[in-house]
């Protein structure tokens, strides 16, 4: 069996004396495409931020490809793990190529100058994720789902073993989310990511971990975590969950979940 990519043991982290993420523990196998879910509040920005090194758990171990993250310095992190953030900041006027460009920064070092390879790279990704219409465009300038592919297009750069993305899907069309979900998938990298729709998550993800109030409270596939009891009980919604049609033709059990309106889960009955 694969040892896996990263493990997170015992991880807790702490504001100011008020607990945010409490004793949570996983493993990601390479390749997998893991969703990770729970309501507002839940901790998911969060835990991303401890698992792409920014923030350091106060308590627990975060394990990547065998080594604690924080004995790795920080470049050699940046060249394993890419992340994709919700909000885009500004890029103060970058062209889309200057942007896509910076993916690899981490194989750099700090006066080398970009060959011809390394501009073959970055069109070939940028053709990837369908923008080479957009080639010197100011970044700021492109829309939404444009940014966001962009973004990917520098992960792809990047090359990493790991992708973290949090909420790489919110501001999106249900075209483009689909579309940037089936993206994520193909690029045959380990994923992680966090998600708001449930029914795209169960579709799209290998393995999905549920967080409510900062615990881990559900792991395991789609089909083993999105049930109408953990709907009802981590999201407060009434809903059914029942196959999806294209399961048989995907070869696995897709979860679709069906919302019922008006009903405040455990108050009223359908
Ligand atoms: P999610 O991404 O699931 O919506 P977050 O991880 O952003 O949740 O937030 C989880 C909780 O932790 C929220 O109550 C948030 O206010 C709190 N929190 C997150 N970061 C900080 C911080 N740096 N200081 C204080 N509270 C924080
Ligand atoms: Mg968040």
């Amino acid at each position: 069996m694969d040892p896996p990519l990263l493990e997170v043991t015992n991880l807790s982290w702490s504001v100011v004396n008020t607990a945010i993420l409490h004793d949570i523990n996983f493993a990601i196998k390479p390749g997998q495409f893991i969703g990770l879910l729970g309501p507002n509040g839940a901790g998911k920005s969060s835990l991303l931020r401890c698992l792409y090194r920014y923030t350091k758990p106060g308590c627990g171990e975060v394990i990547f490809a065998g080594k604690n993250i924080w004995q790795l310095s920080a470049d050699e992190y940046a060249k394993q793990v890419a992340v994709v953030l919700q909000e885009t900041p500004s890029q103060f006027n970058l062209s889309l190529y200057d942007v896509v460009s910076l993916g690899l920064t981490p194989h750099k070092s700090l006066f080398s100058s970009t060959t011809k390879k390394d501009q073959q790279i970055i069109f070939q990704a940028i053709e990837q994720v369908g923008l080479s219409h957009h080639l010197q465009q100011s970044f700021d300038s492109l829309s939404g789902g444009e940014k966001q592919r962009a973004l990917i297009a520098r992960s792809i750069v990047q090359s990493p073993q790991l992708l973290i993305m949090d909420e790489p899907t919110s501001h999106l069309d249900i075209k483009y989310q689909i579309q940037l979900m089936e993206l994520a998938k193909s690029l045959n990298v380990t994923v992680l990511a966090s998600f708001h729709d449930l029914n795209l998550a169960a579709s799209m993800c290998d393995g999905l971990l549920v967080l409510k109030q900062g615990r881990l409270v559900a792991s395991g596939s789609p089909e083993q975590v999105i049930t109408e009891k953990m709907l009802s009980e981590v999201f407060g919604v009434c809903a059914e969950v029942s196959p999806h049609p294209q399961s048989q033709q995907l070869h696995k059990v897709v979860p679709r979940i069906t919302y019922f309106y008006g009903y405040e889960a455990g108050v009223n009955h359908v």
